[in-house]
């Protein structure tokens, strides 16, 4: 079978010099490993231009072990976190805070629909006791963009600690320790920054790393104890994916050579310019407005003409080496094309060549 192309929000297409890192199996006591943790670590704290009281600790796990991590080491059970929720990741982290039986206060609104800060205020003020917020950044179900600097202030002004799933933005889209007050940051390898999936990462303060000690009622997912491990002896705690840590290293250092968040975000949205003129020159319709359409993932609306069949699509695609993804909203027909992964503006073109000619084969009327 030829590879093909994935044009996912993560697992996604990576480059020929991330797959062969992959080829060397390393001691995971050894030095040379150690060297791939501590620079990845480093590299990841200096995307988000965080000061030497940042750290990174990375984790085991898949992008959803990681937030689960950060939930469960920064909130105590008791101090009640507001979740934001607009699609399936914030109904992820309800869906933690019940496991673990932490106090929470879920604010829903609309997939398709930008958040509403006077309501959030309103919230807010109604909430006192609120002291903690989880926020995701890139509601990665559709696409959509969820306004952080806002939040972030909002959070500020009422004293509110502030959790960041960046997962599918982190390395897109600007996050600015500068700029955003956070608690604490999640995101993973596999998807802006291009690596392979098996571990996630968590940013923030020593200082509040430390302060963790003793509140993860989970022990691999300790955080605490991954940061004093990886601090006492360069270590992870428990056998790490060695594969994909060295292959993290080679992503980032293509992620620099291509200019960094500056870089990536032009190419994604390259991607993304290209993905929506074809797709509606085609006849399909993005779930989105632009202004809060992320270059990372678009929704597409299903057309109503049934002879348009998912997996018909899908199939056909699969056979001339595209893999696409299926949609995640709760109540409308539709599926995703990412624009994130070692791909550009001539991959773009040829999927969307390749959607043109099924949409012509099948003659589905797309008005
Ligand atoms: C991908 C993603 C996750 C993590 O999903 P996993 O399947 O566990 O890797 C969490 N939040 C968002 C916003 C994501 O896009």
């Amino acid at each position: 079978m030829k590879e093909p192309l994935l044009f996912t929000p993560g697992p996604l297409t990576t480059s020929i010099q991330t797959k062969k890192s992959m080829l060397v199996d390393y001691g995971s006591w050894d030095n040379e490993f150690n060297s791939i943790t501590a620079k990845i670590r480093k590299k990841v704290v200096k995307i988000l231009k965080g000061n030497r009281n940042y750290t990174c600790v990375p984790l085991q796990g898949s992008g959803s072990f990681g937030v689960e991590a950060m939930i469960i080491n920064f909130v105590r059970r008791n101090e009640p976190l507001l979740i934001l929720i607009n699609g399936a990741y914030g109904e992820r982290i309800q869906q933690i805070c019940k496991h673990h039986k932490i106090k929470h206060v879920p604010f829903v609104w609309k997939e398709d629909q930008s958040l509403d800060l006077e309501k959030l205020k309103k919230k807010l003020d109604q909430n006192k006791k609120i002291k903690h917020l989880a926020f995701v950044h890139c509601e990665t179900s559709t696409g959509i963009f969820n306004p952080l600097k806002e939040v972030s202030d909002l959070c500020k002004k009422k004293n509110i600690n502030l959790y960041i799933d960046a997962m599918s933005s982190f390395g897109a889209l600007d996050i600015n320790a500068n700029k955003i007050k956070f608690k604490a940051v999640v995101a993973s390898p596999n998807k802006c920054l291009e690596g392979v999936p098996g571990i996630n990462f968590v940013i923030a303060k020593t200082l509040d790393f430390k302060r963790c000690k003793g509140i993860s009622d989970n022990l691999s997912m300790d955080l605490h104890d991954q940061w004093d491990y990886m601090e006492k002896t360069g270590r992870w705690r428990y056998t790490p994916p060695t594969h994909v840590v060295a292959a993290f290293l080679k992503a980032l250092e293509q992620f620099e050579k291509d200019g960094g968040l500056k870089g990536r975000a032009k190419r994604y949205n390259e991607n993304l310019n290209i993905l929506i003129t074809e797709m509606t020159k085609i006849g399909f319709k993005s779930l989105l407005p632009r202004s809060v359409q992320t270059p990372i993932i678009v929704t597409f609306i299903s057309p109503s003409d049934k002879k348009f069949k998912f997996n018909r699509f899908y199939n056909y695609l699969k056979k001339k080496g595209f893999i696409i993804y299926p949609g995640k909203m709760a109540k409308r027909d539709s599926f995703r094309i990412g624009c994130i992964g070692f791909i550009g503006k001539k991959e773009m073109k040829m999927l969307t060549n390749q959607i043109a000619k099924f949409v012509k084969m099948e003659k589905i009327s797309l008005n």
